[in-house]
């Protein structure tokens, strides 16, 4: 983590779960940001309370309300984080909102396919479309033109699940609404690093592990992750990403990720 210099960040989804432990780690690093915006539905609400307090305690979080599968709150929300920051750009958009459902191939349905893919896939889309002149002025503002986190970046949270060369625990759900939509999260990560690599800004697709959050805790077994590891270990990851890394698909430690 020692390498990561981050001027600003943005953080989707960030009222619990693993955004909520982002955002805790980024407000407790050595050199925390200079400002560290945490995304979430409804900021006002009883799932938002953590934030809250935080927010009373560092004065560089800003809660920023942002509904992921609307363009007008993306719209709305790209702005005030440019008012937020002034002249200066935003370094690291962690595109990490995301939704699922314990469907299987049989109740699988027309509803729950959009809807996942709205949220999972079409939000990381917009918002990198909507925060790119941020991006690309935290690139242009940095010295140096190697690709990094501290440059510039985007994260989509993606997922194991996602893989179809080893369809992860498959035994444990099938999910095809998550499995597809993270797996065109993947492609769109890959569209995205060939796309804004002339830009400066790196791309990368992040599995964070299987993480006991609401989400990783909905099935019978419990997962294998603490949230504060999963973010200690990603957080290392985004430390050490390079040139070489955009366009890949990595987990919280750093392997790579059969697509
Ligand atoms: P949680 O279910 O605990 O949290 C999901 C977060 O996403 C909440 O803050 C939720 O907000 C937000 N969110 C959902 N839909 C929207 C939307 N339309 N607009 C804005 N925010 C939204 O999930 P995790 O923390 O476990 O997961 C975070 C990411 O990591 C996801 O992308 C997930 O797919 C991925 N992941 C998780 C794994 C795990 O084991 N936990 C494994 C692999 C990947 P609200 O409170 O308003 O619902």
């Amino acid at each position: 983590m020692a390498g990561l210099r981050i001027h600003s960040v943005l953080v989707t989804g960030a009222n619990r779960g693993i955004g909520l432990g982002l955002v805790q780690h980024f407000l407790g690093m050595p050199n925390p940001p200079q400002w560290v915006f945490a995304s979430c539905r409804a900021p006002t609400g009883q799932r938002a309370q953590e934030l809250q307090h935080l927010t009373s305690k560092h004065r560089n979080l800003v809660i920023i309300p942002l509904e992921v599968t609307d363009p007008a709150s993306i719209k709305a929300a790209a702005a005030r984080v440019g008012e937020h920051l002034g002249g200066s750009g935003l370094t690291l958009l962690i595109n990490n909102a995301g939704t699922a459902k314990g469907n299987s191939l049989d109740n699988e349905t027309l509803e729950d396919m959009t809807q996942i893919y709205t949220t999972n896939t079409i939000g990381p889309l917009l918002m990198g479309q909507a925060f790119l002149p941020l991006l690309k002025k935290a690139a242009q503002g940095s010295p140096g033109s190697a690709l990094s986190c501290s440059r510039a970046a985007i994260i989509n949270m993606s997922s194991y699940a996602g893989s179809i060369t080893d369809v992860y625990v498959w035994e444990y759900g099938e999910v095809p609404s998550y499995r597809c939509s993270k797996a065109a999260l993947n492609m769109l990560t890959k569209c995205q690093s060939l796309r804004y690599k002339e830009d400066g800004v790196l791309c990368v697709a992040l599995h964070p592990g299987w993480v006991q959050t609401d989400m990783g805790s909905a099935g019978p077994h419990k997962p294998p992750l603490t949230v504060d590891e999963s973010v200690r270990g990603m957080l290392k990851v985004l430390s050490s990403l390079s040139e070489k890394d955009t366009g890949t698909f990595l987990n919280w430690e750093g392997k790579i990720i059969p697509w």
